[in-house]
Order: structure tokens, then C-alpha cells, then sequence
């Protein structure tokens, strides 16, 4: 899914700057969706600048009268908040809210809530939220400048949605079972053996090496093709370098 779903609303922002620097800081994530809700000034000259070219997001902002307008399509809104204290609705870090968002943006629009620079949101704006979420900052200075906290929530959404991405292509990815524990193993042997004979070990210590490429080849878990493909490799290095005679090539197990 892609972050199309997700929408940044801003409540009555005050310095037209602010708007855009949360376009900006919305376009280097990859968001797109803004919805301003009575803005003090808007369009504004210093929303342009600051938005150091990121005008796309402001020419396509809609701007709404009330925040019950601009979610009034959402199955999901959530509520950034700099204080925690006195909080009714369930709290969500920022990490968690973003794979929340993300998830649900698969079925429904979302929308993530901002209030004014000077005393935030409401608690009958607070009302039309689901859930609420805090940026850990300092307790004793909590209070993000508001486009900063835009940026913060959508890197959160971005790093939500790459992980999203990556978890769906991995499946596609692979087209034959992953290779045995077995087979793993005779990889691993065949791999040392042929380092060895390349003198790969000479100033370094091989279980400390070998230890590592189990880590590498265990982060990528190679399916049976790719393990044969890569003991290939090996035998024709050994042949290359003499260790096995050519024609010879070591049997690649049954993986
Ligand atoms: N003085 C206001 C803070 C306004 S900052 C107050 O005390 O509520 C403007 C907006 O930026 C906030 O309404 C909130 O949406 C967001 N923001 C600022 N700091 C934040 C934080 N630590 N966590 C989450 N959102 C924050």
C-alpha cells in the first residue's frame, strides 16, 4: 500500500511558515494528503518558502472549517499530542501508532491530527480521535515546534511503510522452499573449505569469520536454488584454483 491513505490535518495554524514546513517535511517522507483546518493565513507566501519546493503538497491542500469535516471519511484518526497528562483516549507511542496507521490505511483513510502552536487541540477535537500519540520528548519541555512533529510522525509512517513493503516482497521473492538446516551446513563446510584453500584465514580467525557469514547467510535465508547455485560457485572455484580436478565438480546435496 502506499501512504496515499494517510492524511496530515493540521488545526488552525497560526504561522503560515509552519504549513509549509510540514509540506516539506510530509514530501520527504512520501505523504501527500494535507487537509488544513482554518488556517490563519493560507494561501501564504511563506508557506511557499518554506516549503522549499514541496508547492505540489500545498496547491493540492484542502482546506476545511472544521476537523469533523476534514475526517469526516476516516476510519482511523489519531490525535498528536505534546502533553500526556490528563489523556482519556489510549496513548500510542509513535513507532507503533505509524504500523497502526499503515495497516489500517490498507482498508480506510487515516488521519493524524495536529493542534495549534499555541495550546493545541481541544478536548472536543480530542473527542473525534481513536487514539492519542506522544512523541517521548522532554517531560519538562514537551512541546515539539509543529512541523517538527510532523516530521517525526511521518518518518515513522515511512519507516512503517517500507517495512510493510519489504515483509510483502519477501514472499514473491522466493520461488523454491527455503533450504534445509541440512543443507545450511553442508554449505557452511563446503564454504570454510574453499576459504581455506584460498588462504582467506591466514590473518583472521575462522570460526570468528565463520561465524559471521552464518549471520549473513541467516539474515538472507537462501532458498534450495540459490544454495545450489552458490555450492556451484564454490566447486568451480576450487576447480579454478586446482584443489579439484575439472569435471570433478563437488556434489551439491539434495537440498
Ligand atoms: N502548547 C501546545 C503545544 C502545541 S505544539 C500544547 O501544550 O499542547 C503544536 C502541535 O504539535 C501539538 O498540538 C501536537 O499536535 C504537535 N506536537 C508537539 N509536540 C509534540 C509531542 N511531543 N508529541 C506529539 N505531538 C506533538
Amino acid at each position: 500500500m502506499s501512504l496515499d491513505n494517510v492524511r496530515i490535518v493540521l488545526v488552525n495554524t497560526s504561522h503560515p511558515g509552519n504549513i509549509g514546513s510540514a509540506a516539506r517535511a510530509m514530501k520527504t517522507m512520501g505523504l501527500s494528503q494535507l487537509v488544513l483546518v482554518e488556517p490563519k493565513a493560507f494561501p501564504a507566501p511563506e508557506a511557499v518558502t518554506l516549503s522549499s519546493g514541496a508547492t505540489d503538497i500545498l496547491d493540492n491542500a484542502v482546506v476545511c472549517a472544521t476537523l469533523e469535516e476534514a475526517v469526516a471519511d476516516c476510519g482511523l484518526i489519531i490525535g498528536a499530542s505534546a502533553r500526556v497528562r490528563g489523556i482519556s483516549l489510549p496513548l500510542m507511542e509513535p513507532g507503533e501508532c505509524a504500523e497502526k496507521a499503515v495497516t489500517e490505511a490498507d482498508n480506510c483513510s487515516v488521519a493524524l491530527v495536529f493542534g495549534r502552536e499555541d495550546r493545541g487541540l481541544t478536548n472536543d477535537e480530542l473527542k473525534l480521535c481513536h487514539r492519542q500519540t506522544h512523541i517521548p520528548s522532554n517531560p519538562e519541555f514537551s512541546s515539539l515546534n509543529l512541523a517538527s512533529a510532523v516530521q517525526v510522525l511521518c518518518y515513522e509512517l515511512r519507516k512503517a511503510n517500507l517495512k510493510q513493503q519489504e515483509a510483502s516482497l519477501v514472499p514473491e521473492c522466493r520461488t523454491h522452499d527455503l533450504a534445509s538446516s541440512e543443507a545450511m551446513e553442508h554449505f557452511y563446510g563446503h564454504l570454510q573449505e574453499v576459504l581455506a584453500d584460498i588462504e582467506f584465514f591466514k590473518h583472521s580467525n575462522p570460526d570468528k569469520i565463520m561465524a559471521k557469514l552464518r549471520r549473513l547467510y541467516g539474515r538472507v535465508r537462501p532458498d534450495r536454488v540459490e544454495l545450489n547455485i552458490l555450492r556451484g560457485i564454490l566447486s568451480e572455484m576450487q576447480v579454478a584454483i586446482g584443489k579439484q580436478p575439472a569435471g570433478g565438480r563437488k556434489e551439491t546435496q539434495s537440498v
